[in-house]
């Protein structure tokens, strides 16, 4: 019996909306959802729980994780979220969660490798392991996301939600994880309001 088989999708309460970040470090921070009650909370708890997340995403992995790899990689989830959630409240990040994002990081550089592709050449990732390069390649997204427009980096308003996202509209106006979910019920709510009023 393969991983997927001993822990069927339809199984766990999995969010409507898995995948709605836009970036795959804010994806992998809402895969613990502290505020969403109707989720499963934390959806990467045992070793064969990252590669079907993994999975979910798109990214095949050859192997689930060992204990020592998994316990790295909620490390690093847990970083990211301080992270994260404190730029998304405009507070700086503490220097411990930046210190651990900075040894990630360092080791993601250290893998790259210059690679012939048929148009020319692209950075590579030299690491042999499928889940160590899905680490460094979380890593250096974040890297690339504090790096970046920090006005971008958003989360959900809604008091059960809280979900990380990166805001591609042209004029930063997105709001909502996604608006067919929580969008949606704070307009039910009030139009509620209203009608009640
Ligand atoms: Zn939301």
């Amino acid at each position: 019996m393969s991983a997927t088989d001993a822990h069927p999708a339809a199984e766990i309460d999995l969010p409507k909306h898995e995948f709605l970040a836009g970036r795959i470090a804010l994806d992998f921070c809402n895969s613990l959802s502290p505020a969403r009650r109707v989720a499963l909370r934390d959806r990467i708890v045992e070793p064969a729980d990252f590669t079907s997340w993994a999975k979910r995403a798109g990214i095949v992995l050859d192997r689930a994780p060992s204990p020592q790899a998994l316990a790295r990689l909620r490390r690093l989830r847990a970083a990211l979220i301080g992270i994260f959630h404190a730029l998304a409240e405009h507070r700086a990040p503490r220097e411990g969660d930046l210190a651990l994002l900075n040894t990630e990081l360092a080791e993601a550089r250290a893998a790259e490798r210059i690679v012939a592709t048929k148009d020319g050449y692209a950075i590579g990732d030299s690491a042999p392991a499928a889940i160590d390069r899905l680490r460094h390649r979380i890593a250096r997204d974040a890297g690339d996301l504090l790096t970046g427009d920090l006005r971008r980096i958003k989360r959900c308003p809604a008091h059960d939600c809280h979900w990380l996202f990166h805001d591609d509209s042209k004029n930063l106006s997105r709001r909502w994880c996604a608006m067919d979910d929580c969008g949606t019920k704070d307009k039910v709510r009030r139009y509620r309001e209203r009608a009640s009023a």
